[in-house]
């Protein structure tokens, strides 16, 4: 049980963060919800994680912006007593392009909201982890953190480098009962998918439905992951069992990088 146990889980008003808020609020765990939405969607995500009677608060921090790393996390201290023993470094976003017309902005906000993000709020909430003597980062990468796919420059950067952050803060927090491992899944069929088959849908002149059977066809399975199977897997990361499991990427993909 994570009863007691408070997670912050960015990028969790929309698709696998809100399905990872939800499995760890289902096991105890009190959750701080983040990310953009309009009233309805922060709503709705409050009451899924709300129906497993834990706390549940949300955060709407701009993560291209790095002060506002700062200012959620004074925000956070004035709702909750302590820090969170859980950091799940979820939200992001998809921009593609041939390599030479990828926008610099882009390249520069996706680097940011991945990797400079993710660095900053270990920096911010890991020492009281290492204080209390328990803590555990997952980092949501994807196979784009193991291997390529075209038109994605910023974004398979920007996931190889957090799978490089994540070694890094795993050696410099073993043997203090923190862990830090990556998650790397193939597709998930939340909002990010939908608009990459709509896209292919409409520049290939294809149905929906085509544009979405050629990018499953990645995984060996022909299936997408779902989203609870990766709130369970980070859920997983968070118990006993997984007390030797540091500096991991564990992949979850329906075979995709075992081709
Ligand atoms: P999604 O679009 O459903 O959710 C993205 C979340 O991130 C939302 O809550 C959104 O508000 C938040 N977010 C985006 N930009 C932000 C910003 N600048 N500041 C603050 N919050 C921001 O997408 P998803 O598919 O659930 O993606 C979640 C994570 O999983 C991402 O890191 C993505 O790269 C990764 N991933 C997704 C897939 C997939 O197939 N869907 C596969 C592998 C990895």
């Amino acid at each position: 049980s994570l009863a007691g146990r408070l997670a912050l889980v960015t990028g969790s008003t929309s698709g696998i963060g809100l399905g990872i808020a939800g499995t760890l609020a289902s096991r105890g765990c009190d959750v701080i919800l983040h990310g953009f939405g309009d009233d309805d969607v922060i709503k709705q995500a409050k009451a899924k994680v709300e129906s497993h009677k834990v706390r549940c608060h949300w955060e709407d921090a701009d993560l291209c912006d790095v002060s506002s790393i700062d200012k959620m996390a004074e925000s956070i201290s004035r709702v909750f007593p302590k820090t969170p023993d859980i950091l799940v470094n979820n939200a992001g976003f998809q921009s593609v392009s041939d390599v030479t017309q990828f926008s610099l902005d882009t390249w520069q906000k996706m680097l940011t909201v991945h990797l400079t993000a993710p660095f900053l709020l270990t920096q911010r909430l890991l020492p009281a982890m290492v204080d209390r003597g328990w803590g555990r980062i997952v980092n949501i990468a994807s196979v784009h953190g193991l291997v390529a796919s075209p038109y994605k420059a910023a974004y398979v950067s920007a996931k190889h480098g957090v799978i490089g952050l994540t070694k890094v803060v795993a050696l410099e927090t073993a043997k203090t009962g923190v862990t830090c491992n990556a998650v790397c899944p193939g597709w998930v069929e939340t909002p990010i998918f939908i608009q990459q088959a709509e896209a292919r849908s409409r520049e290939q002149g294809i149905s929906y439905e085509e544009a979405r059977r050629q990018m499953v066809s990645n995984h060996a399975t022909e299936e997408p992951v779902k989203v609870q199977d990766i709130g369970e897997l980070v859920s997983f990361l968070c118990s006993p069992a997984a007390n030797q499991m540091t500096g991991s990427s564990i992949v979850i993909d329906g075979g995709w990088t075992a081709r």
